[in-house]
């Protein structure tokens, strides 16, 4: 479902990515961890277009996200391109960014009717069932400001699969809230992986989350996948010092 070929990505002189190769397969939950610095960020802001490669390509399902067919060529994607790949893929933040001075249904409403072409009714009936997949089908008329961080968050995860992604990124979703709404939005992401088929691409420093949803980890360090497998095989019994010294610094 993603697939990195050969990517390079460089910030001025420094090497973020170099010829990074992996996959992740239809539906399957994978976790990213290492260093601060790994490149695991870029990584994710690389699938949102945000930022573009040096080198090498990333495709998403079938198609390239990084080039668009010419002929019989590729080329570089121009942003109608980008415009229409980018629908297939959404992303969960640190920061929730939600319009404050819109309500929260309207916030999950707004962006299926401008960019899919919803009607209105239509929004709003998808909207009704994610708030109540994420436990918060009685906030529909409250503003982001009247709710807690957790439940911010678990309304622009309810945001993110309005656009019915079939890629969903979770970048650091936990870190700005406080310690005790940690569990509730692991467990609402837990339950959308378990019964949806949405492909789930995760940088996350909750070490107990990454090891109860993930069907795989990869530890990144400088760029570089440096082991990869299921996470009990990873969390217990890892292959590379450097990820023991990672987990044994975490954990
Ligand atoms: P963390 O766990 O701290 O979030 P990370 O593994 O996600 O780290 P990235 O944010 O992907 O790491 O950053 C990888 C490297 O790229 C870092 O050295 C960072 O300083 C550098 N970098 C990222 N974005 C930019 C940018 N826009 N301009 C210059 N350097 C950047």
């Amino acid at each position: 479902m993603i697939r990195f070929d050969d990517v390079v990505k460089r910030f001025g002189d420094h090497v973020v990515l170099r010829e990074l190769n992996f996959n992740v397969a239809p539906g399957e939950f994978v976790t990213l961890i290492g260093p601060s610095g790994s490149g695991k960020t870029t990584i994710l802001r690389l699938l949102m277009t945000l930022e573009h490669v040096n080198g090498g390509r990333i495709y998403v399902g079938d198609e390239c996200l990084t080039h668009m067919p010419r002929g019989d060529k590729l080329v570089p994607a121009n942003e109608k391109y980008l415009r229409r790949m980018r629908k297939r893929i959404g992303m969960v933040f640190q920061q929730f960014n939600l319009f404050p001075n819109m309500t929260v249904l309207q916030n999950i409403t707004e962006a299926p009717v401008r960019s899919l072409g919803l009607s209105k009714g239509e929004a709003e009936a998808r909207a009704v069932d994610l708030l109540d997949m994420v436990g918060l089908s009685d906030k529909s008329g409250a503003r982001p400001s009247q709710l807690s961080g957790g439940q911010q968050q678990r309304v622009a995860i309810a945001r993110a699969l309005a656009m019915r992604p079939e890629v969903l990124l979770l970048d650091e979703v936990t870190s700005a809230l406080d310690p005790e709404l940690v569990a509730g939005v692991l467990a609402v992401l837990k339950d959308i992986a378990s019964t949806t088929d949405i492909t789930f691409l995760c940088v996350t420093h909750e070490m107990q989350f990454a090891r109860d949803v993930s069907d795989r980890v990869m530890m990144f360090d400088h760029g570089q996948v440096i082991e990869d497998g299921p996470p009990d095989k990873l969390f217990t019994d890892p292959d590379h010092d450097r990820t023991r010294e990672f987990l044994h610094a975490v954990l």
